[in-house]
């Protein structure tokens, strides 16, 4: 699949409205055509997942931002549903709590970022510092900074603080890509509905959602704010259709692959002391007489 018409190409400008279509479905028209490369995206992943865990040098850290009622959650269930549980962690980030905010906004993610070897998820992430604490500047004040600046400043500055974070774990092996789940306001507004006439579903629901909602435009800006600045070489932004969930998982799929491919992962290859060693364990297993 191509993927340029879902990449925020770094350096470049973009406008979610005009050059992001969250019902854009490329040449598929039914969830049933892209069943079957779903189920290949799946088992190719796996496949990378293996060699990655076996070669224990790169990390793969997915981030996942969307509004609420996006698909966050069914994205990462279905794509990483053939992944070795142990080579996978997901991590999701709410409100922070006291001992959160009484540290620098990125210790959470530090402390939650994968090993060598595994790919780790952020279901939502620091970026919410750029959007949520964007829309709701007041939640600035309970981080007990020492100081804020001015205006639009205290965003650049955490632009330039995130994209050196990233650069600094792409330096370590950590391949980091982002992705925004696009739903529009209208199958939003659908989802919520579903969600309250549907009984189990109801817990997916909550008020709050409603409130957020409101609050719409505020949160396109931020975000779009987010992808201009934000959106490097080393750590890319991918826009993806969100309005069919099945043509949400197959791009996110195809991109995590296509990235993973790129990484030319390798299989350990043994020494030729350690070879040795090898035949020398054969040689006993074959040798036990019982
Ligand atoms: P779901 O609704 O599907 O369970 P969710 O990711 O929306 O998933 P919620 O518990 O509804 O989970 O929401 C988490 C909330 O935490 C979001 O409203 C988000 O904006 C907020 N949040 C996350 N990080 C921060 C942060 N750094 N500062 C303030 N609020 C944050
Ligand atoms: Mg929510």
């Amino acid at each position: 699949m191509n993927h340029d018409p879902f990449i925020v190409e770094p350096g470049t400008k973009i406008s979610l409205q005009k050059d992001f279509d969250p019902s854009y479905k490329a040449e598929f028209h039914e969830k049933a055509d892209a069943r079957k490369k779903l189920k290949a995206g799946i088992k190719e992943l796996a496949s990378y997942q293996d060699i990655l865990y076996a070669q224990n040098t790169y990390a793969v850290l997915l981030i996942f931002q969307a509004m609420d009622a996006a698909g966050k959650d069914s994205t990462i269930k279905h794509v990483m549903s053939g992944i070795n549980p142990q080579g996978c962690q997901v991590f999701s980030f709410k409100a922070p709590s006291d001992e959160e905010l009484d540290h620098d906004y990125l210790w959470r993610s530090m402390k939650s970022l994968p090993e060598r070897g595994r790919i780790g998820i952020f279901n939502r992430s620091y970026y919410e510092e750029l959007l949520v604490v964007r829309v709701h500047r007041e939640l600035l004040e309970k981080q007990q900074l020492p100081y804020i600046p001015n205006g639009n400043k205290v965003w650049e500055q955490r632009f330039e603080e995130i994209n050196n974070f990233e650069k600094y774990l792409f330096n370590n092996g950590i391949l980091v890509l982002k992705f925004f789940l696009n739903v529009s306001k209208n199958e939003q507004k659908k989802r919520f509905l579903d969600r309250i006439e549907s009984p189990d579903k109801n817990w997916k629901f909550s008020p709050s959602d409603v409130r957020e909602r409101a609050f719409w435009d505020d949160y396109m800006m931020a975000y779009e704010d987010v992808f201009n600045h934000t959106s490097t070489e080393y750590a890319p932004w991918y826009i993806i259709p969100a309005d069919k969930k099945w043509f949400t998982r197959l791009v996110v799929a195809d991109i995590i692959c296509k990235k993973l491919r790129e990484l030319n992962l390798q299989y350990p290859v043994l020494g030729e002391a350690e070879k040795q060693r090898l035949l020398e364990a054969k040689t006993v297993l074959e040798s036990e007489t019982d």
